[in-house]
């Protein structure tokens, strides 16, 4: 059966190397974008120049119609989907709790924990072959982000905590959800938290002395969704040059 999959958020930064990356190892790729049609189509212009087999699709993740509208689309084109990477994410700029407004905090708790249950419903309840999803959370669920974006750091917490309970819940039937937690990583998403050099700004106190990139977070994405990651579940790779 072929592999198929959606990367959510697929038009820039990890999730269009996510996609790239996954369907040169022979995945049909459904690149979802919310806003950005040039830059999915881009993506989807790079992986079939390369041989590969994508296509993109627009869809607003934390909309209920819309993710079904997606899964939809998906079956329609490549049959059954198999795997999941859920990589929609936002943030806004940098500032105090005490100074958010609640429609931002909800908006970010929507986009970014609201999206991957929605994804991940559909793909349980849709997926005859479902074989792993992988979420893309944050270090600052660790770190919980003060002074940056803490509303930000609580929906990866979040994530952390639906990742887990997830796996543990859909484990007996051999499917297995993961997840990522990369930063400091060379994105557009530093300049909507108003800060485009941000990662430069930290890279001297990365124990790695550096920022990462896109690519470096999709390799592992990429591994946990593969066989190779047979015997992983609930479980979560940092990557944040040690930090
Ligand atoms: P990015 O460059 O800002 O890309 C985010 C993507 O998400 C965009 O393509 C955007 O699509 C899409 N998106 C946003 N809301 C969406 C929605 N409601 N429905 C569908 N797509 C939506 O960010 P990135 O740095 O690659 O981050 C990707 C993921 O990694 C995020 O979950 C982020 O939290 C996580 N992460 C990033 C870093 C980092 O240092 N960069 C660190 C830790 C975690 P449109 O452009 O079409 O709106």
């Amino acid at each position: 059966m072929k592999n198929v999959v959606i990367v959510t958020g697929g038009g820039r930064g990890i999730g269009a190397a996510t996609a790239k990356r996954l369907a040169a190892s022979g995945y049909a790729v459904c690149v979802n974008y919310r806003s950005d049609a040039d830059s999915a189509a881009k993506v989807v212009t790079e992986i079939t120049q390369e041989g590969g087999t994508a296509f993109p699709f627009k869809a607003d993740v934390s909309v209920e119609a819309e993710v079904e509208a997606l899964f939809d689309a998906v079956e329609a084109r490549y049959g059954s989907v198999t795997h999941l990477v859920n990589n929609a994410g936002v943030l806004f700029t940098q500032m105090p709790l005490e100074e958010m407004s609640v429609e931002r905090f909800n908006r970010v708790l929507t986009t970014n924990v609201t999206s991957c249950f929605l994804c991940c419903r559909a793909f349980l309840k849709r997926a005859q072959a479902a074989r792993a999803i992988v979420n893309v959370s944050s270090a600052a669920a660790r770190t919980g982000s003060p002074f940056e974006y803490v509303d930000y750091a609580a929906s990866k917490g979040a994530m952390d905590t639906l990742t887990k309970g997830l796996s543990l819940e859909v484990a007996a039937k051999g499917i297995r959800v993961n997840a990522v937690r990369p930063g400091f990583i060379y994105t557009d998403m530093h300049a909507d938290g108003g800060e485009p050099g941000r990662v430069d700004r930290l890279a001297a106190q990365i124990p790695l002395q550096r920022g990462g990139t896109a690519e470096e977070v999709a390799n592992a994405i990429m591994w946990l969704l593969s066989d190779d990651a047979s015997y992983v579940t609930g479980s979560f790779i940092d990557l944040a040059g040690g930090k």
